[in-house]
């Protein structure tokens, strides 16, 4: 028997038309390079979205095509999420972070017909404008005044290409599996990779993503996404807080800066924001070194590489922040677990609660999770047993663009069992709570045992004295790889390596002690703020451990 339900399609722009008619003096506070506070309200977003629907119908966009964005967390990347998608388009953020020629690659391989580009990014598209072939126009997104000169003829200004329309759209419906947007994955090894999101795998991610126990996102909420649009949109967040009327507060270029940050976090009253390890060290530096407080910040939510237990201890002790530890990917849109108490858990002591709050949380409605052993048989959620960490569920990729759609394929990301193989190595507890212990590559594997780096970092990074610490495997005559730590002090602190040696003895197994400790003033990270692993092996190529 068929259901008597209207069969409305899950529409991005459905987001849009409920916002600014429930909410339509709620706030979008940005910075850009015009305007260092921009502020509008959700009704000025809905007609601003409308306008430049018109102006990609005028500029000649069809139903599908890619329309790439290199740009930050602004009002007007906010509106291209919505007009571009919401139009049956399919909208490309681009990490304008990447090299130059991954920037062409990906450019290339989606077959942008248009791109949206930041005024402080332009000059990576004059670089690059000999490599674009099928980009037809490069809309600078930026007020005339503030336009860069070019010679290149297909320049338009954003703010005259909305000026010329107006402000009446029907938004369309079409079919909810619709590509609405793309983004590709950073791509350690190989090319970038295309990850294709749905208008009904957004919809779905940014319902469940609101939900109280995921960020929380309410009309009462002020929420500030740190983490770049570019990144996995943001973790949706510009959806799921539109979707329920907060109050968004767009930081725009500024995403490392901790003074902006904090000026932001006081001066709007910020409650939630979301960002990478790397961000929220920034801002503790700062605060830190200024005594300054974020008295409105209720919670932090961080993802996208393990969170060091010294930044949770810090935001919990210190500033009566709760750090909310996320676990997800890009081809997850990104959302697969999170930190999530439960009524049991309400005599913690504050220790366990920071301890729960460093492992990844719980997968939410929607992810199933599975880890396996090397021949994919089910392992036990028992807090003991780790094995490659496997997931599923209506917003999980089930191929990259271009490339085979065939479960078990090499280049398919999901294997024969139909299961999407995340490359993580992962445990998970009796309670629920998956806890990441390596990505599958940086597993150290020394004598017969399995060692991860990542405990490694967190032990060495809980030392006052350290800043920040990286572990990699190193060659071993006797246990082919033993662990190497590479770690930055803190300004001004004078510990060595023995000294770091014998904190590192009291935290870990014995196995998992590293052999050596290398300090450095620095440590690469990735374009998207992860320590990046890849490179330092690279440097480290050549290392040989001292004698014993
Ligand atoms: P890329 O794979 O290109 O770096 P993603 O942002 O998709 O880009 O990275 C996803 C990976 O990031 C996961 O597979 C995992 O290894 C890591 N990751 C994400 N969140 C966490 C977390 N909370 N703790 C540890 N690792 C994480």
């Amino acid at each position: 028997m068929q259901a008597l339900m209207m069969n409305s399609q899950l529409m991005i722009s459905s987001i849009l038309k409920h916002a600014e008619k429930a909410f339509p003096t709620q706030e979008i506070v940005s910075v850009t390079v015009d305007n260092p506070l921009h502020r509008y309200t959700y009704k000025d977003f809905g007609a601003r979205s409308r306008k430049l629907a018109n102006a990609l119908t005028t500029l000649g966009a069809k139903f599908g095509d890619r329309i790439g964005t290199l740009a930050w967390n602004d009002y007007r990347h906010l509106e291209l999420y919505y007009a571009v998608s919401g139009s049956g388009m399919v909208c490309h953020t681009i990490n304008p972070k990447l090299f130059p020629e991954q920037v062409a690659y990906i450019i290339n391989h989606a077959e942008d017909k248009f791109i949206f580009v930041d005024v402080l990014v332009f000059p990576l598209i004059e670089a690059l404008k000999d490599h674009l072939k099928k980009v037809e126009k490069i809309i600078v997104m930026t007020s005339p005044a503030a336009m860069p000169e070019t010679s290149m003829d297909n320049v338009v200004c954003y703010e005259t290409l909305l000026e010329a329309e107006n402000d009446s759209f029907e938004w369309p419906e079409f079919d909810e599996n619709t590509a609405s947007g793309m983004c590709y994955t950073s791509g350690t090894t190989g090319n970038p990779k295309g990850v294709v999101y749905s208008h009904r795998s957004t919809i779905l991610h940014a319902l469940v993503g609101a939900l109280p126990d995921s960020t929380g996102a309410r009309a009462e909420e002020v929420c500030m996404p740190i983490v770049p649009m570019f990144h996995v949109n943001a973790w949706g967040v510009p959806y799921a807080s539109i979707m329920v009327g907060s109050k968004l507060v767009m930081p725009g270029p500024k995403l490392a800066d901790g003074e902006t940050l904090h000026k932001l976090i006081e001066g709007e009253q910020v409650t939630y924001s979301s960002g990478v390890p790397t961000i929220w060290m920034a801002l503790l530096d700062y605060l830190n070194k200024t005594g300054k407080r974020v008295n409105s910040l209720k919670t932090a939510g961080t993802g996208g590489a393990a969170c060091p237990i010294g930044i949770i201890e810090t935001f919990n002790k210190k500033y009566g922040t709760t750090v909310k530890q996320g676990w997800g990917m890009t081809e997850m849109s990104p959302l697969g677990t999170i930190y999530s108490p439960t009524a049991e858990m309400a005599d913690y002591t504050q220790e366990q609660l920071i301890g729960l709050q460093a492992k990844q949380g719980r997968c939410v409605f929607g992810v199933e999770l599975k880890i396996v052993d090397e021949d994919n048989n089910e392992l036990p959620w028992d807090g003991v047993a780790f094995g490659a960490l496997k997931v599923r569920g209506p917003w999980i990729a089930s191929g990259y663009y271009g490339m085979s759609q065939t479960p078990g394929d090499n280049d398919c990301p999901v294997d024969s069992d139909g299961w999407l193989n995340t490359g993580d190595v992962a445990m998970i507890h009796p309670n629920g709570f998956m806890q990441i212990t390596d990505r599958t590559k940086d597993v150290i594997k020394t004598g017969g045992e399995w060692v991860s780096s990542i405990d490694i970092e967190n032990a060495a990074a809980s030392h006052t004295d350290i800043a920040e610490a990286a572990a990699i495997g190193r060659y071993h005559p006797k246990w082919t790889e033993r662990p190497l730590l590479i770690a930055i002090k803190q300004p001004g602190a004078n510990i060595d390596k023995d000294a770091l040696m014998a904190f590192l003895k009291d935290k870990l197994h014995k196995w998992a002690v590293p052999d050596d400790v290398v300090f450095v003033e620095e440590l690469p990270h990735t374009a998207t703020g992860k320590l990046n692993k890849l490179a330092l092996r690279e440097k480290f190529k050549d290392y040989e451990f001292p004698a014993a």
